[in-house]
């Protein structure tokens, strides 16, 4: 059996990667070992282009953010699936401090594209604590994440280019012109591992710097909002019928896939201070983000091996870096176009040559 690509694990990373190459008329296979913990079943799937307590915009946001917003709407057409939810954030201000310092911020054009004029504050008073005012983020939103995985898993599983099962690294022959797997003769194999990619004895060498991260699932009574209410913890409604996300956590220590009970009670104590609604915890959830020392992404072939790729790293970020960083490297694929410099590996192969 022949392909152009094998591509290893089905997160946000190697569904995106699939689905590009796939659309540029690539033949791709996955294989995908389900009964590995995956960040992306967990996560918010949230993008937005003002993040932080300083409110900066996120790197490349202008390029990436339309980018992805197109990406994922052609996909959802595509698929005849829907998973794209476009919402504002919604911050309220902690303070008169905060307000006017946020507020000084917002006189920068290029945070102001960003930012809602004037915003309803009475429209959240009955369930957000939001006596000094908020800030509305615009042009952000949610991906559903799991519907999206589950639709390109039925995708490409009813085209039989999709496998269950883990990588036996052993079995990777190299060859001059291409890879074996098997039985399998493939151009390249494209790792999308998230952070199981330190088992992997071709790229365990990367940088990695990953974060745990947390967060419940709850049920809010009679909650009718639908932006996302972000006061450092956010408050994401699901379904509209009140099940919503309480999240996250970031901890760089004791990185397991245990939910604590440190995470949960963080998290309920911020949300307490500003949902004035009560709430019941149906579920908690945890995940650890591939993030990278320099909190760019991985993407890019093997300083010794031009047959291995990876696709990784995107850290706190994939559903707005992987529309962007596939087509990149796609692109690269096929007639050797630069990929960033920030994001390809080639940024770190001395820590490859050095440990050698
Ligand atoms: C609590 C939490 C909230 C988050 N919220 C957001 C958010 O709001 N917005 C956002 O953009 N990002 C968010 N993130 C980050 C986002 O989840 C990650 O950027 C993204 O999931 C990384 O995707 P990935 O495909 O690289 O890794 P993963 O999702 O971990 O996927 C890796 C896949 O590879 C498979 N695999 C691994 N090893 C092997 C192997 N040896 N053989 C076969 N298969 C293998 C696994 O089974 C898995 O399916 C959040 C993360 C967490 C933990």
């Amino acid at each position: 059996m022949t392909a152009d690509y094998l591509i290893v694990g089905q997160g946000i990373a190697g569904s995106i990667l699939a689905w590009t190459l796939s659309q540029r008329g690539h033949h791709v296979l996955i294989l995908n070992d389900p009964t590995l913990p995956s960040a992306s079943k967990v996560s918010a799937g949230i993008f937005n282009p003002l993040t932080g307590k300083k409110l900066s915009r996120t790197w490349k946001a202008d390029e990436l953010f339309p980018f992805a917003h197109k990406f994922y709407s052609e996909m959802q057409q595509l698929l005849e699936v829907e998973f794209l939810h476009d919402c504002d954030v919604y911050r309220p201000f902690r303070s008169i401090e905060e307000q006017n310092s946020y507020i000084a911020q917002t006189a920068d054009p290029t945070i102001a594209k960003y930012v809602i004029d004037r915003t309803n504050d009475a429209e959240f008073a009955p369930y957000i604590q939001n006596q000094y005012g908020g800030l509305q983020i615009t042009r952000s939103g949610w991906v559903d994440c799991t519907r999206m995985l589950q639709k390109i898993e039925t995708y490409f599983s009813d085209k039989k280019q999709y496998s269950y099962g883990k990588i036996d690294y052993q079995k990777i022959e190299i060859q001059e012109d291409g890879v074996k797997y098997g039985e399998l003769k493939i151009k390249k194999i494209l790792f999308c591992e998230g952070f199981e990619a330190r088992q992997n004895p071709f790229f365990s060498w990367l940088p990695f710097n990953p974060v745990k991260g947390q967060s419940l699932i709850a049920f809010i009574d009679n909650y009718p909002i639908k932006e996302i209410v972000n006061q450092g913890v956010f408050i994401l409604s699901i379904d509209g019928k009140g099940k919503c996300r309480l999240g996250a956590t970031y901890t760089w220590h004791d990185i397991d896939w245990e939910t604590t009970e440190d995470a949960r009670a963080y998290l309920q104590e911020k949300i307490n201070v500003f949902l004035k609604t009560p709430y019941q915890i149906l579920e908690q959830q945890v995940g650890i983000r591939p993030s990278t020392k320099d909190r760019r992404p991985f993407v890019g072939i093997h300083p010794e091996y031009p047959s291995l790729g990876i696709f990784n790293g995107l850290g706190t970020k994939g559903v707005s870096l992987a529309p962007y960083f596939a087509e990149q490297f796609a692109k690269f694929l096929e007639t050797g176009e630069e990929i960033n410099k920030e994001a390809n590996i080639e940024r770190v192969f001395s820590l490859y040559f050095r440990s050698k």
